[in-house]
Parts: structure tokens; C-alpha cells; sequence
């Protein structure tokens, strides 16, 4: 573990003494985290994390990321809002009815659900495309063979023979056929710019992101504010319930999201949190 994850959970104030010293401080495989901990989703949010970074897919920046998602997650009680639901369940409309939908992987996302998000893909017909705010080859090559080794077919990304308008070099480079063609588009844990330089391009933007003030959650025609380990995976439970309704069910659920009421439904979560 981490010297900053040990600081981290020295500090928890959710356990006393007695289950804080239970958490195992060195975990080389997430089944050794016991799963009856009370923190569990956190402790295997933290190891999968670091275990990215040690395998050079995750940035160092991405363990602070991190960090401030699982702040509004404690608050939230580390549970899906209604109004979550309700968006995994008009993100998985969004993306049945696209003609182009993508989603894009980052070095935290493709740390805490690889396999979840190739799974998404499959149920949605959707691409995977590489995308990286912190962009160099080497972490671009193996977030791709880490997709693969979980079940990932064509990973886009490499070629970057687009761009996104409004953003500078390194950050705007796309691949023309991925998301610079992509309809709709699923960014989770996005930087609010390339989130708002996306938006400008008219795809519909999907975010995933546990703070509902982020730009990117405010940006988004859909924003999901929940923790990715569990929204991706609920997105695709709502698009294998949904793969046989007609184009007008479809439309029925996402003209019946209210992002603006979702957000401050989750913005209301946090600040009114219940910590017992
Ligand atoms: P913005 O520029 O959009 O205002 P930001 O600068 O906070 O946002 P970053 O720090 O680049 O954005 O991205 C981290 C974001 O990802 C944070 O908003 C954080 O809440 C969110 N996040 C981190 N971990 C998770 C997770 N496991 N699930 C969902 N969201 C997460």
C-alpha cells in the first residue's frame, strides 16, 4: 500500500480502532481483501489503483483523482442515488439508440473496470477507444493490452488521426474513426475541458463522475454520479433489460431524464450525507 493510503486510512473516520487495523495494509491480490470490510468497496478501490500504477497504466495524478471521487462517495454512503439509476438507465438508451457510440478509457478507468467496461461494450455494440489526458505511448500500448487480456476485441486510440476543436495538441488527439466519428460518448472521470471541448463537437456526452459540481458532470447530457465500479456495470444490466424495446421505448427513457433534477438530487446527497 501506499504511504498516501496509509495516511488515508489512518484517518478513516467510518471505522473505529479495532477495523482499521483489520484492513490488511498489503494486499497482493484483491481476493485477500476480506470482504465483510466495512470499507471494502474503498479498500478495492484503492489496491486496484495502485496495482495500476505499479503496472504503468494509471498515472500518479490519477491515485489523487481518485482520491477526491472517494471523498463524495463516502458521503454518499457508497451507494447508487435513485436519480443514478435513473441515468444508467438513459445512458443505456443513449447508447442502444446511437449509430456511433464509444467509450473512452483512461488509466483509473481502465485500473478499477476493465472487464466491466468490455462488457458494456459487448451489451451496447459500442467501441473502446484509449484516451488520456497524460498521453504517452507507452501507457497508451498497455492500457490496450490490458483490455485485451480482459476480453477486449479492437482497442482505438493508437492511430490519433483526429482531433478534438479548442483543445491543445497532446490533449485533442482522437482517432477520426472512434470518437471523432462517435455519436455518443461515454467519459468517465473525464477533465472537464476535453469534456466541454466534446460537448461542443455535438456527441452526446455520457459522464461518469461522483461529483455532481465537476464540469464535466455539468456539461454532460447524461451525468451519472456514482462510482464507476458500480455505474458501468449497472449501465449494462439497464441495456440488456432494454435490448429487445422498440425506438420508441428507447426515446421514452432519455426524453424522461432530468439531468438538471439528478444532479441536484446527488448535490443534496452530499451535502445533507447521513454518515451512521
Ligand atoms: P472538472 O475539471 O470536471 O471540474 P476535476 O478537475 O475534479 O473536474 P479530475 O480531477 O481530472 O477532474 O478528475 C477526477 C474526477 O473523477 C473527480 O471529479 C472525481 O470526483 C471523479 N472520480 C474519481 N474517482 C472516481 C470513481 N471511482 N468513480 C467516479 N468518479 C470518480
Amino acid at each position: 500500500m501506499t504511504d498516501d493510503a496509509d495516511a488515508a486510512d489512518a484517518g478513516d473516520p467510518a471505522g473505529d480502532a479495532s477495523t482499521a487495523t483489520d484492513a490488511p495494509s498489503e494486499v497482493d491480490h484483491e481476493s485477500e481483501i476480506p470482504e465483510d470490510h466495512p470499507r471494502y468497496q474503498s479498500l478495492l478501490t484503492r489496491h486496484r489503483i495502485e496495482h495500476g500504477v505499479d503496472i504503468g497504466i494509471t498515472s500518479k495524478q490519477g491515485l489523487i483523482a481518485e482520491g477526491r471521487g472517494e471523498a463524495f462517495d463516502y458521503l454518499l454512503g457508497e451507494a447508487t442515488l435513485p436519480s443514478a439509476d435513473a441515468a444508467a438507465r438513459a445512458a443505456a438508451a443513449h447508447l442502444l439508440l446511437a449509430d456511433h457510440p464509444v467509450l473512452s478509457v483512461n488509466g483509473n478507468v481502465a485500473a478499477l473496470v476493465p472487464g466491466e467496461i468490455v462488457e458494456l461494450a459487448a451489451a451496447t455494440g459500442a467501441d473502446i477507444e484509449v484516451n488520456l489526458f497524460n498521453r504517452t505511448d507507452e501507457r497508451m500500448r498497455a492500457i490496450a493490452d490490458h483490455l485485451r487480456e480482459h476480453g477486449a476485441g479492437e482497442v482505438k486510440g493508437l492511430k490519433a488521426d483526429g482531433r478534438i476543436p479548442g483543445l491543445s495538441h497532446e490533449r485533442a488527439k482522437v482517432d477520426a474513426d472512434g470518437i471523432g466519428d462517435a455519436d455518443v460518448v461515454v467519459v468517465p472521470l473525464e477533465d472537464g475541458d476535453r469534456a466541454e471541448a466534446l460537448g461542443a463537437m455535438g456527441k452526446t456526452e455520457i459522464v461518469i463522475d461522483l461529483n455532481p459540481m465537476s464540469r464535466s458532470a455539468q456539461v454532460a447530457a447524461v451525468p451519472i454520479v456514482d462510482n464507476i465500479l458500480r455505474a458501468v456495470p449497472n449501465v449494462t444490466r439497464h441495456a440488456e433489460e432494454l435490448a429487445d424495446a422498440s425506438e420508441a421505448e428507447l426515446r421514452d427513457v432519455v426524453d424522461s431524464f432530468d439531468r438538471e433534477a439528478a444532479l441536484e438530487e446527488a448535490e443534496r446527497a452530499i451535502r445533507n450525507g447521513d454518515l451512521d
